[in-house]
């Protein structure tokens, strides 16, 4: 079931709406496999008619299994929307699509999911990357710069003689 707001139910007082979103009703449609999605999306919603707009507002929280992107650690990811907001129209042009007296808010929920995705998802905001590489980089860049700068004073030690 996606995830439908009947705008009768609204005419006398706001609704509250707490569950969750089977991820396939969400329909994400990744195209990379570096976060995958598959727990449901867990919302806790207001909704209130306004003058020929719907107002919705709460939280989206929704599990993610990404992979680091420096060191290939699986982890788990907590995406969250906390205070999500959004206005939907009921008239004019940019018309939310109203079916049966209801709403439907998955593409709405999927929207803004998509834009929160994480494009470089860490497991720690300090990840090292993988300990071999690391090694590597610095034992070839450090001895480099050391021999560099002797070199050059010594060069001007020899000009001075001169
Ligand atoms: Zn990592």
């Amino acid at each position: 079931m996606p995830l439908l707001v009947n705008l009768r139910h609204l005419e006398e007082h706001e609704l509250r709406l707490d569950g969750e979103l089977p991820v396939a009703e969400l329909d994400l449609q990744l195209k990379d496999d570096m976060c995958l999605a598959k727990k449901p999306l867990h919302y806790t919603l207001e909704v209130q008619e306004m003058e020929n707009e719907l107002l919705v507002q709460g939280n989206l929280t929704l599990p993610l299994q990404c992979e680091c992107v420096r060191c290939l650690k699986s982890f788990e990811y907590m995406l969250e929307l906390e205070h999500w907001t959004r206005l939907l129209p009921l008239e004019g042009e940019e018309k939310t699509p109203v079916d049966n007296d209801c709403v439907d808010l998955t593409p709405y929920l999927r929207e803004d999911i998509l834009l929160e995705f994480p494009q470089h998802p860490l497991c720690e905001t300090d990840c090292r990357g993988l300990p071999v590489k690391e090694g590597k980089a610095k034992k070839a860049t450090k001895p480099g710069v050391s021999n560099q700068e002797p070199s050059a004073w010594s060069e001007l030690d020899k000009l001075k003689l001169k």
